[in-house]
């Protein structure tokens, strides 16, 4: 499949050819490119110890970048079958191979690059999404302050209401206590 390249079978892992060759550094062994190519299109089909068809694999070891192999389609190598299917020596020459191995090794720096991007702004998505409460809460307390003050804000408008109706009685008490005065003289 075009998008197998999380395959580590990318790379070859053999006894006789070393262990699993870095390309570009680090612990990435997938292909840099998608396959074009599922590992078990092609034809006619080459069996493996196990009788069934193997797959169809491109290795991208630093020394032999591009490098086409079959190997048994199984976990773990599987029977063991393995086999070169480009020629060593005229597949590529040391310059494409080393063009190759350059192009492998930016592919997976950039690819790196990718991931520590999208880790931080997975990071910086989850500050926002706290920032964000954070910011809700003071909405919700500043909502509520508001609510109080408009409570208080009727209350304060009750009370004047009924100091004015107190002061409209105490000056018709004083005046009819005036009157009643000049009445009485
Ligand atoms: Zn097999």
């Amino acid at each position: 499949m075009a998008g197998s390249s999380s395959s580590s079978a990318g790379c070859v892992r053999s006894r006789a050819l070393g262990s699993w060759s870095r390309c570009g550094g680090e612990e990435d062994f997938s292909s840099p490119i998608p396959y074009r190519e599922k590992p078990l299109d092609y034809e006619a089909a080459v069996l493996c110890h196990c009788k069934r068809k193997a797959a169809k694999w491109i290795s991208w070891s630093d020394d032999n970048p591009s490098r086409r192999y079959y190997k048994c389609f199984y976990s773990g190598g599987g029977c063991g079958f393995w086999s070169w299917i480009d020629d060593a020596d005229s597949y590529a020459t040391p310059y494409v191979k080393q063009l190759l191995k350059d192009l492998c090794g930016a592919v997976r720096g950039l690819r790196k690059k990718n991931k520590e991007l999208a880790a931080d702004l997975d990071e910086e998505g989850s500050k926002m999404e706290e920032h964000m409460a954070a910011v809700l809460g003071l909405k919700k307390v500043v909502a509520d302050k508001d609510a109080e003050i408009a409570a208080l804000t009727v209350q304060v408008q009750k009370l004047r209401k009924e100091s004015s109706i107190l002061r409209l009685v105490f000056v018709m008490l004083v005046a009819a206590a005036a009157v009643g005065i000049m009445l009485r003289m």
